[in-house]
């Protein structure tokens, strides 16, 4: 396994790989490594000749300073997982590497992202969208695997791919979870004992909502049962339980057409900001 941390080093790999005629899977992470990152690595190692993992913290992705100072860093033990699991790169460039000015672009994405992560961390997309735009460029790949659990990230880099015609497959991976339904997440390292038993009743409170609005129940009746239930948790800190379609993100509240729909979740255990979704029509 190959480790690059300058973007000239890695574009010679890159063109030789090309070259060869070789398929390229990447995976873009922010590192501190698990379960849910190697299922997406596992989909490129089988699909894809080369596999590439990034381990960056995108800076520019993080609208609290604070967040970004608490985020989990795991390197040592990543490099060994990733070589252990199949990869051939990683690419795992510095800030000052990959910002050496403030970028001056700012790509929005309209309705999209008003909604959600969108609407709780302004800015988030914009630096979402720049880093896997910067990555694309710089690694040319053929497949980029995503976690459904990030799901409003994989739709606006889906528009992203769309109103750029940009050559890459996406691919969406579903989410690896804990027994107790708690999906895995590097920010789960930062929780207590006792946060990660109260955090895993978001699944469970997602998993009740989920079949009754699928049995037809009433979707706002359906969501206000899970909040209540949710709050009455004083570690849970409850930002959005919301219904949206898959196609658009757009909440839904009353109506229940053929439109697949997906119940989303974001909010704090015990101060550590967690996401979570389930598609209630598969
Ligand atoms: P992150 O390092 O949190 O930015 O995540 C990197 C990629 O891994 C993103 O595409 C995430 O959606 C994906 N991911 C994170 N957690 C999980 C999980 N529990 N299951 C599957 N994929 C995940």
């Amino acid at each position: 396994m190959k480790i690059f941390q300058d973007i000239f080093a890695i574009r010679g790999a890159i063109k030789d790989i090309r070259h060869q005629g070789k398929s390229i899977g990447l995976v873009p992470t922010m590192g501190a490594l698990h379960a849910g990152h190697l299922s997406l690595l596992e989909a490129s190692t089988k699909e894809n000749d080369v596999t590439i993992t990034t381990i960056f913290v995108n800076p520019i992705q993080f609208n609290n300073s604070e967040d970004l100072k608490n985020y989990p860093s795991t390197y040592e033990d990543d490099i060994t997982l990733l070589e252990k699991c199949g990869c051939n790169i990683v690419f795992a460039p510095t800030a000052k590497e990959m910002y050496p000015t403030e970028p001056v672009i700012k790509i929005s994405f309209g309705e999209l992202a008003e909604t959600m992560e969108g609407a709780f961390r302004p800015g988030h997309f914009t630096g979402v969208a720049l880093v896997v735009m910067k990555l694309f460029n710089i690694l040319q790949p053929t497949r980029v695997y995503f976690g459904q659990k990030d799901l409003q990230q994989f739709k606006i880099i889906e528009q992203m791919v769309y109103d750029t015609s940009l050559d890459v497959e996406l691919k969406m991976v579903p989410t690896v979870r804990e027994r107790s339904g708690l999906a895995l997440s590097s920010r789960n390292k930062r929780l207590s004992k006792v946060g990660k038993v109260i955090a895993a009743h978001i699944y469970q409170a997602l998993k009740v909502a989920a079949a009754g609005i699928q049995a037809g129940n009433d979707i706002k009746a359906s969501i206000n049962a899970a909040k209540s239930n949710l709050q009455s948790f004083e570690a849970i800190d409850l930002e959005y339980l919301i219904v949206v379609r898959m196609k658009d993100l757009q909440s839904v509240e009353t109506s229940y057409d053929h439109d697949q729909l997906v119940l989303c979740f974001a909010g704090y255990v015990d101060g550590i900001r967690l996401i979570d979704n389930l598609i209630i029509n598969e």
